[in-house]
């Protein structure tokens, strides 16, 4: 059988499209590059956005013209949130409520011997993780807590065996999730305990924490955030959604405000020589003024983030924010990402060229046909002189800034 995979959206999606890739290789069967090539399709899918679900559509539009005999199986949160809405787009024969592999298995007509395989070598340098799905929280603007249901933990032993299978390939592996920061509540563990688990079964890996919420990082994660670098890279990426209070409480993020999400990243950061902190910003959420953009904008100027992704509020069907009344004018919106992605923009230039002459653990990445970078543990992106190193490899390296043009760009000096 001859299988095509397209995902989009997050890194939990890409994992779970990894352990299908697993599936059909288990199976006997082949994953190819184009659906003219397939006998079947599968496309993960993302509800976050509008823009994610137009995505989907385009792509089942795009399998259709170049394979209109092909049948396509959909999974993931789109077709968890709507699935007759799915079911009845160009080619689709399945729609899969987020990741089920027994349901996947049969969807593809895998035999059920290849249900539970799990990849040992996935297709990018660095391996994913998924330790946990699902969310218990509801925030208001949020589709996938809808679409993945309550959260799900696996296991600390099933993690630490997958991950001993992926250090034969991969020198960094990213922990992801839906809800990485609250792992282990639903099984009597915690995010700490699995990390330090992790980190004495795979001594050689660096592992990553992918999206972890600021305030849900106890005392044992940071201690090992800022003193273990070589094993759990000094990074985080820390949703604030916003930096003002009362917009947090709309949004139905209860468990932080500003003041505490400042503190945690704080003391995050003053302990660890090098960090590299990110966050998600929405603007235009409903009823966000002039004075709630202004905190968040102060707030950001205020925290030592290395990078930023800014966000336009995207109204989803079934979200609590709907009811919450009409975000600002879209060229308002406009003016305050614009804002903000400057500001991210000043703010990673900065980060970038006070690395210049420091230290740096690189990881070699890149598409295997394309050119190679190194990823540092402050999660930096970094130029390598030629000839590059093999892909997925790990090196010590000294890092110049060049700033010729004002752009901040780091090249690696390897260490011999
Ligand atoms: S914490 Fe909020 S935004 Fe994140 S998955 Fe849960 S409900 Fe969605």
């Amino acid at each position: 059988m001859r299988v095509h995979l397209a995902t989009i959206g997050c890194r939990a999606n890409q994992y779970d499209t990894e352990t299908v890739a697993a599936m059909v290789a288990a199976a006997g069967g082949t994953v190819v590059e184009t659906p003219h090539d397939a006998d079947v399709a599968l496309v993960n899918s993302c509800a976050v956005t509008a823009e994610a679900e137009a995505d989907l559509r385009r792509q089942l539009r795009r399998i259709a013209r170049v394979a209109p005999t092909v049948r396509t199986v959909v999974m993931g949160c789109a077709s968890a949130r709507d699935p007759d809405g799915v079911r009845a787009l160009p080619t689709v024969s399945h729609a899969i409520a987020g990741f089920d592999a027994t349901a996947v298995g049969e969807a593809l007509a895998l035999p059920p011997e290849a249900w539970s395989a799990a990849a040992t070598r996935q297709g990018g340098a660095r391996a994913l993780l998924r330790v946990q799905d699902g969310c218990d929280e509801h925030c208001t603007f949020c589709a996938t807590t809808l679409a993945r249901g309550a959260q799900r933990s696996r296991p600390v032993d099933a993690l630490c065996d997958e991950a001993e299978r992926l250090a034969d390939a991969h020198p960094e592996i990213v922990l992801t999730g839906i809800h990485v920061g609250t792992y282990g509540r639903d099984i009597g563990s915690s995010l700490s305990a699995l990390v330090l688990a992790l980190m004495a079964r795979v001594p050689a890996v660096r592992f990553r924490l992918a999206s972890v919420e600021a305030t849900e990082v106890d005392d044992a994660l940071a201690e090992l955030l800022a003193g273990a670098p070589r094993q759990l890279a000094p990074s985080l990426h820390a949703p604030l959604q916003s930096g003002s209070d009362a917009v947090l409480r709309r949004m139905g993020r209860h468990w932080y405000t500003a003041a505490s999400y400042a503190r945690a990243v704080e003391r995050l950061v003053r302990r660890a020589p090098v960090f590299g902190l990110g966050a998600d910003v929405i603007v235009g959420f409903p009823g966000e003024t002039d004075a709630d953009f202004a905190a968040t904008e102060a707030l950001v100027r205020a925290l030592p983030f290395t990078a930023l992704h800014v966000f336009p509020y995207s109204p989803r069907p079934g979200t609590a924010a709907l009811r919450l009344g009409d975000p600002p004018a879209a060229a308002v919106v406009a003016v305050r990402r614009e804002a903000l992605r400057a500001l991210a923009e000043e703010k990673a230039a900065r980060h970038r060229r006070s690395r210049d002459g420091g230290a740096a653990d690189l990881v070699i990445v890149g598409r295997p046909d394309g050119d190679r970078t190194g990823l540092s543990e402050d999660y930096l992106s970094v130029r390598l002189a030629a000839p590059a190193p093999p892909r997925a490899t790990r090196h010590r390296a000294t890092l110049a800034c060049h700033d010729d043009d004002g752009r901040a760009t780091l090249v690696a000096r390897l260490a011999p």
